[in-house]
């Protein structure tokens, strides 16, 4: 058993994650599911937010209202167990 840095495509516990709603089987339940994506403010949201802060101030909402700054959480729907985290 190859257990190399490559394990893009092993079934592991942790499956492949994209910014959409994934079909997975739950490490948690075991359950074919389709993960629920919430989308939580990360610490590059904020830093960005100040970074924006210095240069104009009415951009600091910006990244709060961007998507693509935000860390997407899945959950299974099943069992609510927390799966895995998609960032950009
Ligand atoms: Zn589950």
């Amino acid at each position: 058993m190859d257990m190399g840095p490559q394990q893009q495509y092993t079934q592991l516990t942790v499956p492949l994650l994209g910014p959409e709603r994934s079909r997975i089987t739950c490490p948690s339940c075991h359950a074919q599911v389709t993960t629920d994506v919430v989308l939580e403010n990360n610490t590059n949201t904020h830093l960005f937010a100040v970074l924006l802060c210095l240069i104009c101030f009415p951009c600091v909402f910006i990244p709060y209202c961007t998507d693509s700054c935000k860390s997407k959480n899945h959950y299974c729907p099943n069992c609510h167990a927390y799966i895995g985290t998609f960032k950009n």
